[in-house]
């Protein structure tokens, strides 16, 4: 196997390891981008080999993910062919890294753009998707030829961990996958270290925004390359020309999977006066016929525990705020009899702008719906908010949906669609949802240094 495969055998420092108990001092400065073109087949073929052996391990990853997350299992053997399909995806985007030639007015010169990987990247994951959050990163930095160490969410440790065992398997040398699990206690320890030492480039981040600004403030003083995917307040309008069923179907695919724990599930459901009440009389026999509370590893559950009781208390909360204002419950509206994690899929109707429910992310199941007039009154209410990340709209019109789609200030956005994220596909926000995109051919960029040469003398 060669060995100039990531950039710490490429002329920049590894990661070093602290003796028992003592901090590492931090390095004067990060290193300089590796030596080298980023293309790599080599690395393109281990990526593919984690990949097969995430696919030859499905139904453990589904497991664990099921165990530690509380998501019903058929959730998590999606989350888990979701994931694999990162590693697959970027370990064809390893072979495909270009620069480029750029002719300039002088005859006697060329510039050439190269593009190098950017060094050591710290990636900090949620507990919502504890598989795909980290290949979704991983697998863009390891294309690029970064190397990663990964703190994954203090709820969800052991999807990160059996995805190492994996690399181990498939050949990634030691010290390119690195994994640091941490206790509640230490998380911002660990975080911040991560986030400060100059030996580390990037910092790659899933979670709330309130987080994301801490780590921003961290990375300023070594002004490191940040991605961030934060919190969203996702809109879903139902116009009057929109297909109810088609509507409702969205719905219920958007707010519900997790258990309304993504951050791209529905917030907000704004719908226009015509077909108001066939939507809600719909959406809420939908929900009573597919919506099962219960264990995610028990055949039949849609709807697992949410991740812990301050998840519960925050949904719990919205339902008293919106309901003391004048909110209307049409179905769920409490704590599920199931345990003290779980919460009743809930759909409020009567619901205005001045409810927590509408301007802040509840993160659970439930659906609060905002009756509205006009287009022009829907995306105000859609662009009312300070993060924008996903936001989807059911229109039959395509002048509307033209005109709509391009209103919305979200970075991604479902038109007569509630599932968009594909590995294919740019995933990320506008405003304080975040910055950069990941996935897609777009996703590997963000470890990737340009270099602009200037050939003279010709
Ligand atoms: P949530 O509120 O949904 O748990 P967070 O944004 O708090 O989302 O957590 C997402 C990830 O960020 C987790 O891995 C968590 O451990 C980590 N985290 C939380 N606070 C900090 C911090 N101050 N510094 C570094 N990482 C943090």
């Amino acid at each position: 196997m060669a060995t100039c495969l990531w950039l710490r055998s490429c002329g920049a420092p590894r990661l070093r390891s602290a003796p028992p108990g003592r901090r590492l001092r931090p390095r004067a400065s990060r290193p300089a981008p590796a030596a080298g073109p980023a293309a790599c087949p080599e690395r393109s073929s281990l990526l593919r080999k984690w990949y097969d052996l995430m696919i030859q391990n499905k139904d453990d990853l589904a497991k664990i993910i099921t165990a530690e997350s509380g998501k019903p299992l058929k959730e998590a053997q999606g989350e888990v062919l979701y994931s694999a399909l990162f590693l697959e995806w970027f370990s064809e985007e390893a072979r495909r890294i270009y620069g480029d030639i750029i002719y300039t007015p002088a005859k006697d010169k060329r510039a050439l753009v190269l593009k190098q990987p950017l060094g050591v990247a710290a990636v900090i994951t949620p507990w919502n998707f504890p598989s795909a959050m980290i290949t979704r990163k991983v697998g863009a930095a390891l294309a690029a030829g970064c190397t990663v160490v990964v703190k994954p969410a203090e709820d969800t440790p052991f999807s990160a961990l059996a995805l190492a065992e994996l690399a181990n398997q498939a050949g990634i040398p030691p010290g390119i996958y690195n994994v640091i699990p941490c206790s509640r206690k230490n998380a911002r320890e660990v975080g911040e270290v991560l986030c400060t030492d100059p030996l580390v480039s990037k910092i790659s981040f899933t979670g709330s925004t309130a987080t994301g600004k801490v780590l921003l403030h961290h990375a300023a003083n070594s002004v490191k390359r940040v991605s961030m995917e934060l919190g969203g307040l996702a809109p879903f309008i139902v116009f009057d020309s929109a297909n109810v069923d088609q509507a409702v179907a969205g719905a219920l695919a958007s707010k519900f999977r997790n258990s309304g724990q993504t951050c791209v599930c529905s917030n907000r459901f704004l719908v226009q006066r015509g077909i108001h009440d066939a939507f809600v009389k719909k959406f809420a026999e939908e929900m009573k016929k597919n919506l099962h509370v219960g264990n995610g590893f028990e055949e039949g559950t849609t709807q697992g525990p949410l991740i812990n009781e301050k998840a519960v208390e925050k949904v719990e909360k919205h339902v008293s705020d919106a309901v003391s204002k004048g909110a209307t419950v049409v179905t769920g509206g409490k704590r599920h009899q199931l345990g003290k994690n779980f919460f009743e899929p809930t759909l409020l109707s009567n619901v205005t702008q001045e409810m927590l429910c509408s301007h802040e992310e509840t993160f659970g199941p439930l659906a609060p719906v905002i009756k509205f007039n006009t287009e022009e009154e829907a995306i105000a209410i859609a662009n009312a908010a300070d993060v924008g990340l996903a936001g989807y709209f059911y229109s039959q019109d395509p002048a509307q949906i033209w005109r709509v789609a391009e209103q919305l200030e979200v970075g991604m956005v479902g038109v007569n669609e509630g599932l968009i994220s594909s590995v294919e596909c740019p995933f990320g926000g506008v405003k304080q949802s975040g910055l950069g995109r990941e996935g897609s051919k777009y996703g590997i960029d963000e470890y990737l240094e340009l270099k602009y040469v200037c050939y003279g003398g010709l």
